[in-house]
């Protein structure tokens, strides 16, 4: 007898319909991401970094979904670097990878071992954890043969190093979406760059990543990279749109309305000069209209002296 037929209920349709939607706007900002920044061409071998962790997993898996149906040929080789930490379960991304028919590589390199005896205990290790972790990752795209190395970085690790650089370093700097290694070798790319970390962390629920926990290193998180993730989730919440407009300011800069003379030639400046958006900033203060446009005459007259800054 055959067993009767069941039907999602419209509760389970309606998940079943957001989770679609999150996989194809994640799909569509990982596409526009690589195209905005031609990260991969056709040809390339991309080394995607797998740490263990939500991000990396999704990175793998929405770029394979998008080699499925890329006008280009592009392969691509999982690498996880085990660094030794205690506790690191070391069976897990080889189960998964192989289930997936990933070819991927395991390298083994205690760097632990070297972080914690070259460390006072108490102090960071991230310092030359990561840079231990850049060069043997380098190493091995090269015995790879990998053109391009994928790191799982995405929106909000950008935006927290933009305000960090900001806060602490005193520079306009945040993380590229794509920079070519120090020794000229290697281009490293960040196709989540576009993607939100809640869309992330939703997404690795879906798809059940096989998740290893981030804190067996015993490192104490960045405290100061954590305060800025808590104050972008508050703004997120409080002030709509607060934090899609940071991020597109990054791709919107205007050199000729900062200070900095490497950018912008403010010596040879003449009433000759073609100015990107010419002195429209004038009339955007805070404090001024909420207009977008530049002031009519009418408007002026309606304003008192004192509320025009020329700053
Ligand atoms: S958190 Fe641990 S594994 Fe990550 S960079 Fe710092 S020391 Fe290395």
């Amino acid at each position: 007898m055959n067993s009767p037929t069941t039907f999602p209920t419209k509760a389970e349709q309606k998940v079943q319909f957001e989770n679609n939607k999150l996989e194809k706007r994640l799909c569509r900002q990982v596409g526009e991401a690589i195209g905005d920044y031609n990260m991969i061409e056709d040809g390339d071998k991309v080394m995607v970094c797998l740490s263990g962790g939500k991000d990396s997993y999704a990175m793998l898996d929405i770029l394979l979904k998008l080699r499925e149906r890329a006008p280009i040929h592009f392969d691509i080789v999982a690498v996880n670097l085990d660094q030794k930490q205690p506790g690191f379960p070391e069976q897990v991304l080889p189960a998964y990878l192989t289930e997936l028919g990933v070819p991927f590589h395991i390298e083994t390199q205690n760097t632990y071992s070297i972080v914690t005896r070259v460390i006072e205990e108490g102090k960071t290790t991230c310092g030359l954890c990561s840079r231990l972790r850049r060069g043997i990752l380098y190493r091995v795209a090269d015995e790879l043969g990998a053109t391009k190395i994928a790191l799982g970085h995405h929106r909000d690790d950008i935006l927290e190093t933009f305000l960090l650089n900001l806060f602490y370093g005193g520079k306009l700097k945040a993380m590229p979406p794509k920079l070519v290694s120090d020794v000229k070798k290697h281009v490293v790319i960040r196709p989540l760059a576009y993607v939100q970390e809640k869309d992330l962390e939703r997404y690795a629920q879906i798809k059940q990543f096989p998740i290893i926990p981030c804190n067996l290193c015993g490192s104490q998180e960045n405290l100061q990279r954590q305060a800025m993730k808590t104050m972008l989730n508050e703004w997120d919440k409080k002030f709509t749109g607060r934090v899609e407009n940071m991020f597109a300011a990054m791709s919107s800069v205007v050199p000729s309305h900062l200070l900095d003379g490497k950018l912008f030639d403010f010596k040879g400046l003449t009433v000759d000069t073609e100015v990107e958006q010419g002195d429209v900033a004038f009339d955007e203060e805070p404090c001024g209209t909420n207009s977008t446009e530049p002031l009519e005459l009418n408007d002026l007259n309606t304003i008192r002296p004192q509320t025009i800054q020329f700053v």
